[in-house]
């Protein structure tokens, strides 16, 4: 690779802070980083100015069409490209980008999901300039990242809720801080991404229509080495996933993104790329073009980078770790124990916030990352359970719990545990003890949310864990705010709230039986396993009240997401299954029965030629083969009659549990005998591409 000027080459198709004082006038600057700083209102005339810059800078910079860049409810980023052309009247063109166009568009977005809310309103949507994602070019495309909205007002995106809830967070946030003695303009929750994801062959890739259709296999046996050598993770990189992740990298960089780690992971195939952390609605941008240009990047080196969360049964699936944190304008990070005790009653007030948080709405977080795919992964031994906990460390356990019982910390010093005033010890930050099996884990000076799924939006957690986290703060401020005694008082809060949520901490193996057992028997923790379980409780009275007393979400809005994404997952599923009632007959089953036609012409000619052949193989094969495609052919016919009783259901959430219920288990069931089929048949006959073949052709 020839020599790159990274510090030059970053960000340089960013519209970023250093493009905007450069060109911008002092005043438009001025203006313009006050609406981002301070959510003010930009001027129309400031618009007018900012647009220009951004025109004659994109086309400076080879673009020719601008978009407004959204997420809609369907998980994947949007857009429509226009051009900058304008007919002049000597019949030429001009190239022109208005204010109007930079601030609003209107793109006929009738066909996105609106789980009803656009059809009772007005048929169209409109998208609004975020300014506080930079805009940048893309495919030789200006990229405005907006948020996309009815002409009611109501959010059709996944940015728009998470902007509010950011807001939410910042003025409760605020308030607390207030009690602190300290002023500070706003409270900003930053987020890590970590990115977990496949990399195949193009050419086996394109053989197999689950993989086309679906993103997984529905089908495929266990080759004979999967990852029980434990030999890939953090292994040495193959030279061709090498040229990819440094290709990944610049382009990643062209666009601002601060691609920082990489490396193998556990199952073969698997990688990780993580950023550095970054402010969170910038993340969730940032995470969107990460997966999309991966998946461009892997194909110019005739791979396919699959985001699916289980693409290969047997092997581990891929996440996504939601580091999260709160940090000040001042840059303080609210998750990192301070320097004196004072502080340390301030972090221990967020860190019971978040405590609170993940107790009161574990049902949230868990339908956060709820999607047909990720639960596969949940509670199946190589991801967090589908049961929220949090992780806290040894130290800070001990020390919660010498609050708790105002009995002396055993830590570095014996003094009883009083917050506030000069006895509270100083500790040290506890990152030894990192537990992996625990789905939301602090890890020093953040938390570390492990449930997501690899194609999960990290706006959906983000949304949910900064109004819950914003919910805990107003109970706090509420009350601390009267305060006659404020060190007392808030020893108590910190005392009680304890004493109420330690049933959601868990240092142990989140992996185990007996936690389940432990969790939802004793604790009385909820268990949701699938999407189906999860998803209604969007609309539990708690959560409806406490969202929208945020203003994260309407009523309205909860209605139709919740229908949305349980739409989503029957839809997801229904694919699924066609597609394995079609890989079936069209393939798998003419397959087997020409390997059967061989092996009976195989013994009847054998036995022509003597009569002292016995055919072991050909007719023991011959004879479980044949049982195979009977039990085959009864199992894809059961598969097709419950996917064609699924059209009949009267409400989605009926439909949802039938696709639990019967769907799935008679995909799993038509599976296994294929599975066994598979074993059982000569290589050459089989039509697609073994598990093999897809883990292990990548050099
Ligand atoms: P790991 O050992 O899991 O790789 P790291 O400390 O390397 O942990 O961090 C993982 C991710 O957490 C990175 O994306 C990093 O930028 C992010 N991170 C670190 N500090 C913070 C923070 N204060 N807020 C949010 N994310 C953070
Ligand atoms: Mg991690």
């Amino acid at each position: 690779m020839e020599k790159q000027n990274i510090p030059e080459l970053f960000g340089s198709l960013v519209f970023d802070d250093r493009v905007m004082r450069a060109r911008l006038s002092a005043d438009v600057y001025q203006s313009l980083r006050k609406t981002i700083d301070e959510n003010a209102r930009l001027k129309e005339s400031d618009a007018e100015a900012v647009a220009r810059e951004m025109r004659s800078w994109a086309i400076e910079h080879g673009a020719t069409h601008f978009t407004h860049w959204f997420q809609p409810l369907t998980g994947v980023t949007a857009e429509k490209h226009d051009s900058f052309i304008s007919p002049s009247p000597d019949g030429g063109v001009i190239m022109e980008f208005s204010g109007k166009e930079l601030i609003k568009g209107e793109p006929d977005a009738s066909s996105f999901p609106s789980g009803g809310l656009r059809a009772t309103f007005e048929a169209r949507g409109y998208t609004a300039w975020d300014p506080t994602s930079y805009a940048f070019i893309k495919d030789h495309t200006l990229c405005i990242p907006t948020a996309f909205c009815s002409y009611s007002g109501e959010a059709l995106d996944k940015k728009t809720p998470l902007l509010r809830s950011m807001q939410a967070l910042n003025i409760q946030a605020v308030r607390i801080l207030k009690l602190f003695g300290k002023e500070v303009k706003n409270v900003r929750t930053s987020v890590g991404p970590e990115q977990e994801y496949f990399l195949i062959d193009r050419e086996m890739f394109e053989k197999r229509p689950d993989l086309i259709y679906t993103g997984r296999t529905l089908f495929g046996a266990m080759p004979p080495k999967g990852q029980e050598l434990d030999d890939h993770y953090f292994g040495v990189i193959k030279p061709r996933v090498l040229a990819f992740m440094e290709d990944l990298n610049t382009e990643l960089w062209k666009l601002g993104i601060l691609a920082k780690t990489e490396h193998n992971e556990v199952a073969p195939a698997q990688h990780e790329l993580a950023p550095i952390y970054s402010t969170t609605n910038v993340a969730t941008d940032n995470n969107q073009l990460t997966m999309e240009i991966m998946q461009k990047v892997a194909r110019k080196h005739g791979l396919v980078c699959l985001l699916h969360e289980k693409p290969f049964a047997g092997v581990n699936g891929s996440g996504k770790h939601n580091n999260w944190s709160m940090a000040t304008d001042t840059g303080v990070n609210l998750l990192s124990p301070g320097e004196t005790p004072y502080e340390n009653a301030q972090f221990l007030l967020f860190l019971c916030a978040v405590i609170q948080a993940v107790d009161d709405y574990q049902d949230l977080l868990r339908l956060a990352v709820a999607t047909a795919g990720n639960d596969h992964r949940l509670g199946a031994n190589e991801a967090p359970p589908a049961i929220i906990s949090v992780f806290l460390g040894e130290e800070l356990t001990a020390i919660l719990d010498a609050i708790k019982t105002d009995s002396p910390y055993e830590g570095t010093e014996k003094v009883i545990m009083k917050l506030g005033v000069n006895t509270l010890p100083r500790f040290s930050r506890d990152t030894t003890d990192r537990n992996r099996t625990s789905p939301f884990a602090f890890t020093g000076n953040k938390f570390e949310f492990r449930s997501l799924g690899s194609s999960n939006s990290i706006a959906c957690c983000n949304m949910m864990l900064n109004a819950a986290v914003a919910e805990s703060l107003k109970q706090y401020a509420d009350r601390l705010e009267k305060a006659e005694d404020f060190e007392a008082d808030l020893h108590a809060l910190i005392k009680e709230v304890i004493q109420k949520h330690e049933r959601i901490l868990f240092n142990g193996n989140g992996y185990g039986e007996e936690w389940v057992k432990e969790a939802t028997e004793i604790r009385g923790l909820s268990n949701l396993k699938t999407t189906a379980d999860a998803m209604p409780h969007l609309l539990d009275e708690k959560n409806k009240e406490m969202l929208k007393a945020h203003k994260v979400f309407t009523e309205s809005e909860l209605q139709s997401r919740c229908e949305i994404m349980l739409e989503n997952y029957c839809k997801t599923v229904n694919i699924e299954g066609q597609t394995m009632v079609d890989m079936v007959r069209k393939n798998y089953l003419p397959a087997i029965e020409s390997y059967l036609f061989n092996l009976a012409q195989a013994t009847s000619l054998m036995r022509s030629v003597s009569d002292k052949v016995k055919c072991n193989y050909e007719i023991s094969t011959l004879e479980r083969l044949s049982e195979l495609t009977d039990e085959i052919l009864e199992r894809v016919e059961a598969l097709e009659a419950v996917l064609e009783e699924l059209k009949g259901y009267p409400d989605i959430r009926r439909t949802s549990e039938a696709v639990r219920d019967d769907v799935l288990p008679k995909m799993e069931a038509l599976r296994a005998s294929v599975d066994e089929a598979e074993m059982l048949t000569g290589e050459q006959y089989w039509p697609f591409p073994s598990y093999g073949k897809l883990l292990f052709s990548v050099y």
